[in-house]
């Protein structure tokens, strides 16, 4: 999954960057609201974390201005200790959740995983589930008929993708934009190779591939 952050204080970037990454998730990092206005709109974000205080244009403004355009993304916001008011008028224009600072890391970890399983109409999923299999997101683990399976990094992120996206036929390029930041070369090659991990560990049944389309991950369409 790949997500944006915005945010403009710098020692908290990192710290979220850092832990983001450590969970599974391709992030991109911006500090102005302008610069996210267009980026947010531009890139195929899975869910975006919007501070509100930033240099270049306001985050309500950000947010409003995506949401006027179109761009339906699952959005969660930062927000200041003791600023209601900036929560509500958040909500109003479109935010799907916020946190306020100082907030745990964990909190934030849950906060994501539940809005990018409500986006895919997953909300009911305590722990994700499909094809036989059920995937332990916080140890990046996956199980299938109670044996635990061992995945690396890569094969995680690659599978969390396909089980949020079950029944869907994903083109390599489409699982590149996804699966990687914008600074990061895509080759769709090594997402062959990582297809062909996860069906050695999992059984070949559970990827399908469509000649000149791309794969299915089994499993019905959320
Ligand atoms: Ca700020």
């Amino acid at each position: 999954m790949r997500l944006l952050l915005v945010e403009d204080h710098v020692p908290l970037a990192d710290e979220l960057l850092a832990g983001l990454t450590r969970q599974g998730y391709a992030v991109d990092w911006l500090a102005d609201g302008r610069d996210a206005v267009y980026q947010g709109a531009s890139e195929p974000y899975d869910l975006i974390i919007l501070d509100l205080g930033l240099p270049g244009k306001p985050g309500l403004e950000v947010l409003q201005e995506w949401r006027t355009g179109g761009i339906a993304t699952p959005v969660l916001i930062l927000t200041a200790r003791g600023s209601w008011a900036e929560r509500i008028e958040g909500l109003k224009v479109g935010a799907d959740d916020y946190l306020t600072k100082p907030f745990h890391p964990e909190e934030l970890q849950l906060r994501i995983q539940a809005l990018l399983r409500r986006a895919r109409g997953l909300a009911n999923q305590p722990q994700l589930h499909a094809a036989g299999l059920q995937l332990d997101e916080s140890r990046q683990c996956v199980s299938r008929n109670g044996d635990e399976v061992d995945l690396t990094a890569a094969e995680f992120r690659l599978l969390r993708y396909f089980m949020l996206h079950a029944g869907q036929i994903l083109s390599k390029s489409h699982l590149a934009e996804h699966l990687y930041d914008g600074e990061t070369e895509r080759d769709s090659n090594v997402i062959e190779v990582h297809v062909n991990h996860l069906r050695r560990k999992l059984g070949r049944e559970v990827i399908e591939t469509r000649r000149g389309q791309g794969y299915r991950f089994s499993g019905d369409a959320a």
